[in-house]
């Protein structure tokens, strides 16, 4: 991707440039409709610059920043890597979570988002604290197996798998994430969540309203009277 001297700026992939918007959700395409201008950037020379898109799907402005390749006689030559200044957020049920589970786990999703992975893992591992300190010792067992069984599923590779487990487990320094590692990490919280909590409390409803429904026809049986002839 390049900026000619008259501030055109040529996409190769223009038509299939597309990206989880984070406003909308949608997978949506991206037309740029803020450039920078070129005289601006080789007076300037920055190592970095932003774009201004706009979804098709909801007209909301994504903002994303590109590393400068190089600037040359008359194009600047834009890195095909991009990063997102605004992250689509994660979407989780939050209902029957512990409150404070809730309150830290949000913290974990908005450092997500924000795209600050290694706060992020601090927030996993402190959430992960309190679920363990909730469940007992035999229910982290359980929790250290219900990782294992992802790892045979998935077959996930033993270095990344090891450092989100060292997040998650262990209480030395925290390891230093990359943006795949984070990515697993989000994954195993929330399924650990899910299976601890949300799966447990949407049984324990339905089972409740299954009582519920029982009890009440019993009770309200009544005898069906005689007609009078
Ligand atoms: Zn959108």
């Amino acid at each position: 991707m390049y900026l000619d001297k008259n501030n055109g700026l040529h996409h190769p992939f223009d038509s299939q440039f597309a990206l989880t918007c984070p406003h909308c959700l949608t997978y949506s395409h991206l037309t740029p409709v803020s450039i920078p201008r070129y005289a601006q950037l080789q007076q300037y020379k920055h190592k970095q610059t932003g774009i201004v898109y706009r979804c098709d799907a909801c007209n909301s402005a994504v903002f994303l920043k590109f590393d400068i390749k190089s600037y040359g006689e008359d194009r600047v030559d834009f890195s095909s890597k991009f990063s997102e200044m605004e992250r689509p957020r994660e979407s989780f049920n939050f209902s029957y979570l512990p409150e404070e589970v809730e309150t830290l786990f949000k913290e974990a999703l908005s450092c997500y988002a924000n795209n600050c992975l290694n706060a992020f893992a601090s927030m996993c591992r402190r959430s992960a604290r309190l679920v363990f300190r909730d469940l007992g010792e035999t229910g982290k067992l359980r929790i250290f197996d219900q990782f294992n069984d992802v790892k045979d599923m998935t077959a996930l590779d033993n270095e990344t798998f090891g450092v989100v487990k060292a997040v998650v487990f262990d209480t030395d320094d925290l390891p230093t994430l990359d943006a795949a590692q984070a990515g697993l990490l989000l994954e195993m919280m929330k399924d650990t969540l899910y299976q601890t909590y949300i799966r447990k409390g949407k049984l324990q409803q339905a089972l409740m309203m299954r009582r519920y429904f029982l009890e009440d026809s019993e009770t309200n049986i009544t005898p069906i009277q005689k007609q009078k002839g």
